[in-house]
């Protein structure tokens, strides 16, 4: 049954040492199976990142948690995703905050990822189709900023989009090969960054991505 299998994965991760109650009880209160292909729902619940389409994956639900956790997202807070991939983080972050702001650069992915969140009846998100990379400067500044896709190096375009105060986790590093993920807080017009453990992810690709050929449509 989901459920059981839902609260097991959130002891698991009470286990692995994710200890903010708050964000246990938002991945509890999302059912991963639902941002997961119909191949992959027997493993919805089990601590592996998984395929969504377009070479790109959901991250484990350890990362999710950790990175979410490192985050400490402020319940009235505005935060800025990048990487909105299946939905899935984008709705762990969404029980915890005012709004979250999310981009993704495929069209057909980020299309999904709003069908899902709207069947969910998640509606404190705005979805924009774009290279994250700028961050969105229209609705800036955030109190967070959470990047879900690898860096080459910590973007700077998005730090400047912070409040002072403000805090983005970032995996930075090359791809295929393991990164670092970064905890860049702004204070004033510096920031101070720590390095918190390594992980791997896919990468931030800052073009826009390829047109869909008719063919591939259906
Ligand atoms: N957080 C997602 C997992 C994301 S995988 C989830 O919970 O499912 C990383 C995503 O970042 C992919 O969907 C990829 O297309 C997207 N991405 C990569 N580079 C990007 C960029 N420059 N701007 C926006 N999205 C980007």
């Amino acid at each position: 049954m989901t459920s059981s299998r839902i609260i097991r994965l959130i002891l698991d991760l009470r286990r692995g040492g994710i200890a903010d109650t708050r964000v246990l009880a938002a991945i509890e209160r999302v059912p991963r199976a639902f941002f997961l292909p119909d191949a992959f729902q027997d493993q919805a619940y089990e601590d592996v990142a998984l395929p969504i389409g377009h070479g790109q994956t959901v991250s484990q639900p350890s990362v999710v948690a950790r990175m979410t956790q490192a985050l400490d997202v402020p319940e009235r807070g505005k935060v800025l995703e990048i990487g909105t991939g299946s939905g899935y983080q984008t709705a762990v972050l969404a029980r915890l905050c005012r709004r979250v702001y999310t981009i993704e650069r495929h069209q057909p992915l980020l299309f999904e990822a709003e069908h899902r969140l709207e069947a969910l009846k998640i509606r404190n998100v705005t979805t924009r189709c774009a290279d994250g990379s700028r961050g969105w400067v229209t609705q800036a500044p955030f109190d967070r900023i959470i990047v879900t896709c690898a860096a080459p190096i910590a973007p700077e375009a998005l730090a400047a989009q912070l409040v002072d105060g403000g805090v983005m986790i970032v995996p930075v590093g090359d791809v295929g090969r393991d990164q670092r993920v970064l905890r860049v807080e702004r204070q004033g017009d510096d920031y101070k960054v720590d390095e918190l453990w390594t992980v791997r992810f896919v990468p931030l690709v800052p073009q826009a991505p390829p047109p869909i050929q008719p063919e591939a449509r259906v």
